[in-house]
């Protein structure tokens, strides 16, 4: 059933409201009417998507909200002291036609929408303070304006280096200084009882994770990508013990479909694997794409999804410092992200989802102005080429314009797969 909007005589935050509802219905409705054999789960996260940003509902009231500005912060530390954290990097294009007044015109979409997010004060769960990791350049920088708004931004020292002892001595030190302020600003101590619970948590979270994706691993793929990334976006704001149960019933309703052989795919689709710049919600321009293209994809290499579940902590001995130095080896080592000097864990990544995957080709997209994704993009090519992966590279950006020109370079490769799948037959 299709969504509606209501329209009267409105204040600039109301429209703003609008925009962003009519942005958030747009892809809600493609995913839930436009593709065959829809997942009845789906719906818990269908409808947590309208409730929070078309009825603008805040779901932690009760909590302290804590901003993070990328994957690299432990959600573990900040689970253990009672407070809930909230991923701020945003998807939507009306926030980014804000941010471009508050940021260089050249900054990547994803940071201008963030930006122009926090400026309109216009949020359902508004966060407390907000750490922020010295990743990349533009999330960097981007600290000083988002004050300039009143919000208290705390920079989490973060190296560029990843191999060396240097840079593993200096994150772990980066998270106990970042454990040390979040306790100071909550009023509350960490314990070993409760960061233990927290990791063991997110354990199960991360084994929720892999048993959704070991359905896609199948011939018949019983869940469109596009979909996924909407379960894996939800957790950035999602109560988490509801979003736990949510995906328990997807796996059980998944189950049942691969019993039947139930599929979302054609019979020919091509499998993709998806990389590069974080597709976030609504910004699905290029996932939905790829989909209405009759391709399916299979895996994604993203930290708005794969990546922030994929690798667990490995803990030796449960004392508060020694989980911290495993929070923080684990959040460094296992981070794929392009802001890296070397980044050839990416590289193996992407041709080990492939394999795993069956994917027939891998799909790229850079956002303008995402310099360290736009930079990584010839080592990513050419060690597709060398294995022999057909792979496209697309730049996007959060305007609603560019589909016609987009939607024919998918169709083209899409395509091309087809041929080549025929071709092998
Ligand atoms: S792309 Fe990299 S820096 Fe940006 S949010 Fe993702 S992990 Fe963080
Ligand atoms: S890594 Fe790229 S997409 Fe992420 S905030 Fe930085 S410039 Fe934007």
């Amino acid at each position: 059933m299709s969504r509606q909007i209501n329209h009267k005589i409105e204040t600039a935050k109301e429209k703003q409201n609008r925009h962003k509802a009519m942005e958030a219905i747009k892809v809600l409705n493609t995913l839930q009417d436009e593709f065959k054999h829809p997942v009845k789960s789906m719906g818990y996260f269908y409808n947590l998507f309208e409730e929070v940003y078309c009825h603008q509902k805040a779901l932690h009231d009760d909590k302290i909200k804590v901003g993070t500005m990328c994957i690299q912060i432990p959600s573990e530390i900040i689970y253990a002291l009672d407070a809930v954290p909230i991923r701020l990097c945003n998807g939507f294009y009306t926030d980014d036609e804000i941010g471009s007044d508050l940021m260089p015109q050249k900054s990547c979409p994803l940071i201008k929408a963030t930006v122009g997010h926090l400026s309109s004060k216009n949020m359902s769960d508004k966060p407390h303070f907000i750490y922020s990791p010295t990743t990349c350049d533009q999330k960097t920088k981007a600290g000083i304006t988002i004050e300039s708004f009143g919000y208290e931004v705390v920079d989490v020292d973060f190296p560029r280096t990843k191999e060396s002892e240097i840079s593993r001595e200096y994150f772990r030190r980066s998270i106990r200084e970042f454990s040390a302020d979040i306790s100071k600003k909550t009023a509350k101590k960490l314990t070993k009882k409760k960061l233990k619970q927290s990791i063991e948590k997110m354990g199960y979270v991360q084994s929720l994770y892999h048993q959704l994706s070991e359905f896609r691993k199948s011939k018949n793929v019983p869940i469109l990508g596009s979909d996924m990334l909407l379960v894996t976006n939800a957790f950035f704001f999602d109560k988490i013990d509801n979003w736990i149960e949510a995906v328990e019933q997807l796996i059980s309703e998944l189950q049942s479909r691969a019993d039947e052989s139930i599929t979302v795919t054609g019979k020919m689709s091509p499998r993709i694997v998806y990389t590069g710049s974080p597709p976030i919600f609504p910004n699905y321009k290029v996932p939905i794409l790829i989909e209405e293209s009759d391709a399916i994809i299979v895996a994604d290499e993203t930290c708005s999804s794969n990546r922030m579940f994929n690798d667990r902590v490995a803990v030796d001995e449960w004392f508060v410092n020694d989980m911290l130095d495993s929070l923080a080896d684990k959040y460094l080592k296992a981070c794929t992200c392009p802001i890296f000097t070397k980044n050839d864990d990416r590289i193996r990544r992407i041709l080990n989802l492939v394999k795993t995957f069956s994917a027939d080709g891998v799909i790229y997209q850079a956002f303008a102005g995402c310099t360290v994704y736009e930079l990584e993009q010839r080592s990513v090519l050419d060690a597709m080429e060398k294995a022999g992966i057909p792979i496209l590279y697309l730049e996007s950006d959060y305007s609603p314009s560019q589909q016609g020109q987009l939607s024919t370079r998918i169709e083209a490769f899409v395509e091309s797969l087809k041929m080549k799948r025929r071709n092998q037959k």
